[in-house]
């Protein structure tokens, strides 16, 4: 499936924001903070410079499903915690964004199994 600039722009915008809006879900929830604690501002950037560097945006959906894992074990650990507390809570927040989210892991889902 190629995407043409456009597309990989709108998405890479698409999944920094959604991230981000996970991150402050998770963070608000779980750490009662009204911004994100420092822990949580840490992941955030991180998470947003895997993201631009991704050189694989064109073909991936998401950092979480994506097959080269270049987070580092620890942030990936709790970008997973972020993606399992606030995955199934953005259906609230973010309704396209997370209907998005769970048609891409359909699709990765699909494609794996070949
Ligand atoms: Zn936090």
């Amino acid at each position: 499936m190629m995407m043409n600039k456009a597309k990989i722009t709108r998405k890479l915008q698409h999944e920094r924001e959604v991230v981000r809006d996970m991150i402050a879900l998770y963070c608000r929830n779980n750490h009662g903070t009204k911004q994100l604690c420092d822990k949580c501002r840490e992941l955030a950037e991180y998470a947003d410079q895997r993201t631009l560097k991704c050189p694989f945006m064109a073909e991936k959906s998401f950092c979480s499903q994506c097959k080269v894992h270049c987070y580092k074990p620890e942030m990936r650990e709790r970008i997973r915690q972020v993606m399992r507390y606030s995955g199934p809570r953005m259906i609230f927040h973010h309704p396209i964004a997370a209907l998005r989210h769970l048609y891409y892991t359909q699709i990765e889902k699909l494609n794996s199994n070949k």
